[in-house]
């Protein structure tokens, strides 16, 4: 095993990865390494976003955004988070087009563009560019699936190879995760694959602290059919075009379709399409395909689905998590020396969040974390002798009795099923015990389960507190947060839970 020894190290190469690794670079570290699973600025949310950032821009001030957050927050946000994106959210979005992002501004926000359905890449191949020319250094693909630390704080990471399948340590004087939410977790979701949780777990196991995991917002409606990407953002022209059935051709309208998926939610036996319909797009002429953003829809998403023959299978998709790692106005989680930036940090939004808000947060904590990181990594003296490492999964010449893809997968099943657009005290029950039986294996076949293999370790753990969270929270919170047997909002509950790994390794919380 080899050690590489950095000033700055990041997970993550979304807005928050990058717009921290500039940030470093500018305060003054010498070495900024940036690790990612997936292929830097395009392979995760940001790339793929729609490209809207909001805040006090267009003519908007600090008391409008921090009005507009409040709303959306449903009380439960912490002040000073959300205060400090109000406020920093007009100059760093201004700062922007400094760094080289094209944009145009409209009233309380601006939107990137870039090629169809990756919008966002207006804003991360930008910045990725400016990282380059910093001198910014880049691992990929590889993840992180350990933090080392010993009694003064965070000193760094153990590293995955993921063409090797080996593992290298990386010794930081500063770490901080952008390594997204978790909604990917999620079997139905709109997310890049590996938006799976991996940070929060690893913050959490590190001694850090998350808030607010019981929250998820689900998009209404989007393709869930086998060999096409299951997307929500950028379908809505088809949904407007055709009429959305249950199983037997019913057409539901919104309101209907809300209170058909609430019926679904009841009962505890697994049903995986529980959650589905159908769109039903014969009747759309050719004329009309030719549109534009349909002809978009159909080349980029339905791709050879018979659309003029039969109706297309769809459902609600996970979409997004404004809980996580909590984090102070400096990005600082509990844990000396780490930090955290982007969507897998908590309580900026509370319960949800405006649109734009997150791609907004991404930049305003993810320079926030890169600055005080480098700031950090120069003033903490080096460790000597490395934290001691984790005895870690390898590959093996034996395929796994039970691959870890497929656990993966359970775990992203048994959350559709229980935790997602409506949730209920015996399907959570169900849910934690589905979780619980789900042990990933010990090793794994080829390198691809090795990374499903910590994917699904570090998931589960995830999983688990979310649904312990949902469970705890014996109200309905506006609409990330909907139970059917607590249907109504308790002001008792107008707090926030708040989860840490105790001394037996064991998730605890507090409600405060
Ligand atoms: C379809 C879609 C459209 C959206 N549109 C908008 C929008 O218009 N406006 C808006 O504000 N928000 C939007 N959002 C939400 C927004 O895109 C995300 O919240 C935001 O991009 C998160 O940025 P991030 O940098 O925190 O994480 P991400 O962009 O998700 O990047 C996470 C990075 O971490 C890496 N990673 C994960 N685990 C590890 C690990 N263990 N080791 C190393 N690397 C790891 C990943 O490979 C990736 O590079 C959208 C989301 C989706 C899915």
């Amino acid at each position: 095993m080899t050690d590489t020894r950095v000033d700055v190290l990041i997970a993550g190469t979304g807005a928050a990865g990058l717009r921290a690794a500039l940030a470093a670079r500018m305060a003054g570290a010498e070495r900024v390494l940036v690790v990612s699973k997936t292929e830097s600025g395009v392979a995760n949310c940001s790339g793929i976003a729609w490209g809207g950032l909001s805040g006090a821009v267009g003519g908007a001030d600090t008391d409008h955004y921090a009005s507009v957050l409040a709303e959306y927050s449903e009380g439960i946000a912490q002040p000073e988070l959300a205060r400090k994106l109000a406020e920093a959210s007009g100059p760093a979005l201004e700062e922007l087009v400094s760094l080289g992002v094209e944009s145009q501004v409209h009233r309380a926000h601006l939107t990137v563009s870039a090629r169809p359905r990756h919008p966002g890449e207006g804003l991360t191949l930008p910045l990725l560019r400016r990282c380059r020319e910093a001198g910014v250094e880049f691992a990929e693909p590889a993840m992180l699936v350990h933090l080392l630390r010993d009694a003064q704080g965070c000193r760094g990471a153990m590293v995955l190879d993921l063409v090797s399948g080996d593992y290298c340590r990386v010794l930081a004087g500063a770490t901080i995760l952008a390594t997204g939410g978790f909604a990917g977790l999620y079997a139905r979701n709109d997310n890049p694959a590996g938006t799976a949780g991996d940070g929060l777990a690893l913050g959490l196991l590190a001694g850090a602290r998350a808030i607010d995991l019981e929250f998820a917002t689900v998009f209404e409606l989007g393709l869930a059919e086998e060999g096409c990407p299951q997307d929500g953002c950028y379908f809505g022209p088809a949904v407007s075009a055709g009429v959305v059935t249950d199983d037997s051709g019913l057409p539901l309208d919104r309101a209907q379709r809300d209170e058909h998926w609430r019926d679904a939610s009841l009962g505890v036996e697994r049903r995986d399409g529980r959650y589905d319909l159908w769109l039903d797009l014969t009747q759309v002429t050719p004329e009309q395909w030719l549109e534009e953003k349909l002809a978009l829809v159909r080349r980029e998403i339905l791709l050879d689905l018979p659309v003029s023959e039969r109706p297309v299978r769809v459902s609600p998709l996970a979409h997004f998590t404004p809980g996580g790692l909590m984090i102070d106005e400096r990005a600082r989680t509990a844990v000396p020396g780490l930090f955290a930036a982007g969507e897998v940090a908590g309580g900026v939004f509370g319960a949800g969040r405006p649109g734009g808000g997150a791609l907004t947060d991404a930049i305003v904590f993810g320079a926030v974390a890169g600055r005080e990181a480098a700031e950090y990594a120069a003033r903490t003296p080096r460790a000597d002798t490395p934290a001691p490492t984790e005895s870690l999964p390898s590959l093996s010449s034996a395929p796994a009795a039970r691959p870890p893809s497929q656990v993966l997968s359970e775990i992203g099943w048994a959350l559709w099923n229980y935790v997602s657009l409506w949730r209920n005290g015996p399907g959570l029950e169900a849910c934690l015990a589905w979780l619980r039986a789900l042990e990933p294996p010990a090793s794994a076949g080829p390198v691809a389960e090795l990374r499903a293999l910590h994917e699904a370790r570090l998931g589960r753990f995830v999983a688990q507190a979310v649904t312990r969270a949902a469970l705890l929270r014996e109200e309905t919170r506006g609409r990330h947060h909907r139970r059917t047997d607590y249907p109504e909002p308790d002001a008792a509950w107008q707090r926030n839970i708040i989860w840490r790994v105790n001394e037996d390794g064991e998730l605890a919380h507090e409600v405060v």
